[in-house]
Protein backbone atom coordinates (compact mmCIF):
# COMPACT_ATOMS: atom_id res chain seq x y z
CA UNK A 1 0.00 0.00 0.00
CA UNK A 2 1.30 3.38 -1.00
CA UNK A 3 1.66 5.82 1.84
CA UNK A 4 0.40 9.55 0.81
CA UNK A 5 2.21 11.98 2.63
CA UNK A 6 -0.04 15.42 3.15
CA UNK A 7 1.61 18.35 1.15
CA UNK A 8 3.53 19.91 3.26
CA UNK A 9 4.16 24.03 3.40
CA UNK A 10 8.20 22.96 3.53
CA UNK A 11 7.50 21.21 0.14
CA UNK A 12 6.38 24.45 -1.41
CA UNK A 13 8.98 25.96 -0.01
CA UNK A 14 11.91 23.59 -1.18
CA UNK A 15 10.04 24.48 -4.36
CA UNK A 16 10.82 27.53 -4.09
CA UNK A 17 14.13 27.46 -2.68
CA UNK A 18 15.05 25.22 -5.89
CA UNK A 19 14.15 28.22 -8.16
CA UNK A 20 16.11 30.85 -5.93
CA UNK A 21 19.00 28.01 -6.54
CA UNK A 22 18.42 28.06 -10.19
CA UNK A 23 18.47 31.86 -10.86
CA UNK A 24 21.79 32.03 -9.12
CA UNK A 25 22.27 35.22 -6.82
CA UNK A 26 25.50 36.33 -7.95
CA UNK A 27 24.28 36.48 -11.48
CA UNK A 28 21.26 38.18 -10.81
CA UNK A 29 23.20 40.61 -8.72
CA UNK A 30 25.58 41.95 -11.15
CA UNK A 31 23.20 42.23 -13.62
CA UNK A 32 21.12 44.18 -11.02
CA UNK A 33 24.06 47.01 -10.92
CA UNK A 34 24.01 47.42 -14.55
CA UNK A 35 20.35 47.65 -14.90
CA UNK A 36 20.36 50.99 -16.34
CA UNK A 37 17.08 51.67 -16.91
CA UNK A 38 16.10 50.94 -13.16
CA UNK A 39 18.59 53.35 -12.12
CA UNK A 40 17.04 56.00 -13.99
CA UNK A 41 13.74 55.56 -12.88
CA UNK A 42 14.99 55.93 -9.12
CA UNK A 43 17.10 59.43 -10.42
CA UNK A 44 13.78 60.40 -11.59
CA UNK A 45 11.97 60.23 -8.15
CA UNK A 46 15.06 61.71 -6.16
CA UNK A 47 14.49 65.06 -3.97
CA UNK A 48 16.23 66.83 -1.30
CA UNK A 49 15.19 64.18 1.43
CA UNK A 50 16.22 61.01 -0.64
CA UNK A 51 20.11 61.41 0.60
CA UNK A 52 21.32 60.19 2.99
CA UNK A 53 18.26 57.68 3.86
CA UNK A 54 16.89 56.73 1.52
CA UNK A 55 19.80 56.59 -1.77
CA UNK A 56 22.94 57.51 -1.56
CA UNK A 57 24.93 57.59 -5.06
CA UNK A 58 28.52 59.19 -4.24
CA UNK A 59 30.69 57.16 -1.92
CA UNK A 60 34.20 56.55 -1.49
CA UNK A 61 36.25 53.11 -0.20
CA UNK A 62 39.45 52.40 0.93
CA UNK A 63 39.99 51.69 -2.80
CA UNK A 64 40.36 55.61 -3.45
CA UNK A 65 40.41 57.80 -0.71
CA UNK A 66 38.22 56.68 1.49
CA UNK A 67 38.11 55.49 4.85
CA UNK A 68 35.45 52.83 4.53
CA UNK A 69 36.16 49.45 3.93
CA UNK A 70 33.47 48.34 0.95
CA UNK A 71 32.55 45.36 3.19
CA UNK A 72 31.84 48.17 6.04
CA UNK A 73 29.89 50.68 3.31
CA UNK A 74 27.63 47.41 2.96
CA UNK A 75 26.68 46.88 6.34
CA UNK A 76 26.18 50.82 7.18
CA UNK A 77 24.22 50.53 3.97
CA UNK A 78 22.12 47.80 6.00
CA UNK A 79 21.98 49.44 9.10
CA UNK A 80 20.72 52.74 7.58
CA UNK A 81 18.04 50.74 5.26
CA UNK A 82 19.40 52.52 2.24
CA UNK A 83 17.17 51.05 -0.77
CA UNK A 84 20.26 51.92 -3.37
CA UNK A 85 23.96 53.11 -3.63
CA UNK A 86 26.69 53.21 -5.79
CA UNK A 87 30.56 53.57 -4.60
CA UNK A 88 32.01 55.95 -6.71
CA UNK A 89 35.98 55.38 -6.03
CA UNK A 90 38.21 57.91 -7.88
CA UNK A 91 39.76 55.67 -11.34
CA UNK A 92 38.71 52.07 -9.16
CA UNK A 93 35.84 49.62 -9.42
CA UNK A 94 37.40 47.35 -6.63
CA UNK A 95 35.58 48.73 -3.72
CA UNK A 96 32.53 48.08 -6.36
CA UNK A 97 33.67 44.46 -6.52
CA UNK A 98 34.26 43.56 -3.05
CA UNK A 99 30.91 44.99 -1.84
CA UNK A 100 29.19 42.96 -4.72
CA UNK A 101 30.76 40.13 -3.41
CA UNK A 102 29.70 41.25 0.34
CA UNK A 103 26.28 41.24 -0.95
CA UNK A 104 25.53 38.10 -2.68
CA UNK A 105 26.85 36.90 0.29
CA UNK A 106 24.68 38.84 2.56
CA UNK A 107 21.61 37.51 -0.04
CA UNK A 108 21.91 33.90 0.36
CA UNK A 109 22.60 33.95 3.91
CA UNK A 110 19.81 35.85 4.29
CA UNK A 111 17.71 33.70 1.87
CA UNK A 112 18.12 30.49 4.25
CA UNK A 113 17.78 32.61 7.41
CA UNK A 114 14.08 33.38 5.53
CA UNK A 115 13.49 29.93 5.30
CA UNK A 116 14.77 28.41 8.86
CA UNK A 117 13.05 31.16 10.61
CA UNK A 118 9.71 30.07 8.01
CA UNK A 119 9.65 34.09 7.62
CA UNK A 120 7.17 35.01 4.84
CA UNK A 121 8.93 34.80 1.47
CA UNK A 122 6.79 37.24 0.10
CA UNK A 123 8.16 39.83 2.83
CA UNK A 124 12.13 39.13 2.53
CA UNK A 125 14.83 41.33 4.71
CA UNK A 126 15.16 44.69 2.66
CA UNK A 127 18.28 44.63 0.25
CA UNK A 128 20.25 47.92 -0.90
CA UNK A 129 20.39 47.38 -4.87
CA UNK A 130 23.82 48.00 -5.37
CA UNK A 131 25.09 49.44 -8.89
CA UNK A 132 28.83 50.13 -10.43
CA UNK A 133 29.96 53.23 -10.13
CA UNK A 134 33.93 55.72 -10.77
CA UNK A 135 34.34 58.98 -10.29
CA UNK A 136 36.29 60.24 -13.20
CA UNK A 137 38.62 63.50 -13.38
CA UNK A 138 38.10 65.57 -16.52
CA UNK A 139 38.34 68.79 -19.09
CA UNK A 140 35.29 70.38 -19.38
CA UNK A 141 35.80 73.76 -21.06
CA UNK A 142 39.85 74.07 -19.37
CA UNK A 143 38.46 73.35 -16.08
CA UNK A 144 39.15 69.83 -14.50
CA UNK A 145 35.61 68.73 -13.45
CA UNK A 146 34.60 64.91 -11.87
CA UNK A 147 32.34 62.97 -14.00
CA UNK A 148 30.27 60.07 -11.96
CA UNK A 149 29.82 57.04 -14.15
CA UNK A 150 26.82 54.81 -12.73
CA UNK A 151 24.95 51.33 -13.93
CA UNK A 152 27.92 50.70 -16.67
CA UNK A 153 30.04 47.17 -17.26
CA UNK A 154 33.60 47.63 -16.00
CA UNK A 155 34.44 44.51 -18.26
CA UNK A 156 33.91 46.68 -21.46
CA UNK A 157 36.94 48.22 -23.21
CA UNK A 158 35.56 51.84 -22.92
CA UNK A 159 36.09 51.76 -19.14
CA UNK A 160 39.63 50.66 -18.99
CA UNK A 161 41.45 53.67 -19.05
CA UNK A 162 39.15 54.66 -16.39
CA UNK A 163 39.57 52.04 -13.35
CA UNK A 164 43.84 51.73 -13.89
CA UNK A 165 43.50 53.97 -10.02
CA UNK A 166 45.00 56.98 -11.37
CA UNK A 167 43.54 60.04 -13.24
CA UNK A 168 43.55 59.13 -17.08
CA UNK A 169 45.66 61.50 -19.55
CA UNK A 170 45.47 63.04 -23.22
CA UNK A 171 42.43 62.18 -25.08
CA UNK A 172 41.37 59.77 -22.10
CA UNK A 173 41.08 63.18 -20.44
CA UNK A 174 38.51 65.02 -22.22
CA UNK A 175 35.13 64.93 -20.91
CA UNK A 176 33.56 63.87 -24.04
CA UNK A 177 35.46 60.85 -23.97
CA UNK A 178 34.61 59.98 -20.77
CA UNK A 179 31.02 60.36 -20.90
CA UNK A 180 31.29 58.50 -24.41
CA UNK A 181 32.85 55.82 -22.70
CA UNK A 182 30.68 55.48 -19.76
CA UNK A 183 27.77 55.34 -22.04
CA UNK A 184 29.32 53.04 -24.28
CA UNK A 185 29.84 50.97 -21.28
CA UNK A 186 25.89 51.16 -21.11
CA UNK A 187 26.10 53.24 -18.31
CA UNK A 188 25.06 57.04 -17.47
CA UNK A 189 27.26 59.55 -16.57
CA UNK A 190 26.43 63.09 -14.37
CA UNK A 191 28.79 66.03 -13.92
CA UNK A 192 29.36 65.78 -9.77
CA UNK A 193 29.52 68.76 -7.53
CA UNK A 194 28.49 71.06 -10.35
CA UNK A 195 29.22 74.35 -7.54
CA UNK A 196 32.61 73.14 -6.58
CA UNK A 197 34.80 74.43 -10.04
CA UNK A 198 36.43 77.22 -11.21
CA UNK A 199 34.07 77.88 -13.61
CA UNK A 200 30.17 78.44 -13.06
CA UNK A 201 27.67 76.00 -13.12
CA UNK A 202 25.66 77.58 -15.73
CA UNK A 203 28.41 77.20 -17.99
CA UNK A 204 29.84 73.65 -17.14
CA UNK A 205 26.01 72.38 -17.08
CA UNK A 206 25.53 73.47 -20.89
CA UNK A 207 28.58 72.12 -22.06
CA UNK A 208 27.93 68.83 -20.02
CA UNK A 209 24.50 69.20 -21.61
CA UNK A 210 26.15 69.24 -25.29
CA UNK A 211 28.13 66.44 -25.15
CA UNK A 212 25.33 64.55 -24.06
CA UNK A 213 25.89 64.34 -20.38
CA UNK A 214 22.75 62.38 -18.28
CA UNK A 215 22.61 64.07 -15.08
CA UNK A 216 24.05 66.29 -12.65
CA UNK A 217 24.62 66.00 -8.89
CA UNK A 218 21.97 68.54 -7.93
CA UNK A 219 21.71 67.36 -3.79
CA UNK A 220 24.92 68.04 -2.83
CA UNK A 221 26.42 69.07 0.68
CA UNK A 222 29.08 72.22 -0.43
CA UNK A 223 30.86 72.75 3.01
CA UNK A 224 30.57 69.81 5.45
CA UNK A 225 27.58 70.10 6.66
CA UNK A 226 26.23 68.00 9.94
CA UNK A 227 23.72 66.51 9.83
CA UNK A 228 24.38 66.58 6.23
CA UNK A 229 21.87 68.28 3.84
CA UNK A 230 22.12 69.83 0.35
CA UNK A 231 23.11 73.20 0.42
CA UNK A 232 19.86 75.17 -0.32
CA UNK A 233 20.94 77.70 -2.54
CA UNK A 234 22.98 75.54 -4.68
CA UNK A 235 20.60 72.78 -4.70
CA UNK A 236 18.19 75.32 -6.30
CA UNK A 237 20.37 77.07 -9.03
CA UNK A 238 21.09 73.39 -10.24
CA UNK A 239 17.69 72.29 -10.34
CA UNK A 240 16.71 74.88 -12.37
CA UNK A 241 19.49 74.29 -15.24
CA UNK A 242 18.94 70.41 -15.12
CA UNK A 243 15.33 70.96 -15.65
CA UNK A 244 16.41 73.31 -18.48
CA UNK A 245 18.48 70.75 -19.85
CA UNK A 246 16.44 67.99 -19.33
CA UNK A 247 19.15 65.95 -17.47
CA UNK A 248 18.35 63.77 -14.36
CA UNK A 249 19.08 64.88 -10.94
CA UNK A 250 21.38 62.52 -8.15
CA UNK A 251 22.53 63.09 -4.72
CA UNK A 252 25.32 61.46 -2.75
CA UNK A 253 27.20 62.18 0.19
CA UNK A 254 30.61 62.29 -1.07
CA UNK A 255 31.60 60.52 1.85
CA UNK A 256 35.48 60.04 2.60
CA UNK A 257 35.03 59.43 6.52
CA UNK A 258 34.09 56.60 8.68
CA UNK A 259 29.70 57.68 8.40
CA UNK A 260 27.91 56.82 5.35
CA UNK A 261 25.42 60.22 6.86
CA UNK A 262 28.51 62.60 6.03
CA UNK A 263 31.27 63.59 3.70
CA UNK A 264 34.10 63.93 6.33
ZN1 LIG B 1 34.57 64.81 -6.70
ZN1 LIG C 1 33.79 62.07 -4.69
Amino acid sequence: MQIRYPRKRSTIRNGSMNLNLLAEPSTLTRSAAQNKSALKKVFQTIHGNSCPLTYNFHLHSTFSDGQLKPEEIMTQAVNIGLQGLAITDHHSIGGYQVAQQWLDRWQSQNQSQNHLSDRDEANPAPQPHLWTGVEITSNLMGTEVHILGYAFDPGHPSMSPYLQRQAPKGLDYQASQVIAAIQAAGGLAVLAHPVRYRRSPVDLIRAGANLGIDGVETYYAYGNPDPWQPSPAQTQQVKELAAEYHLLTTCGTDTHGNNLLLRL
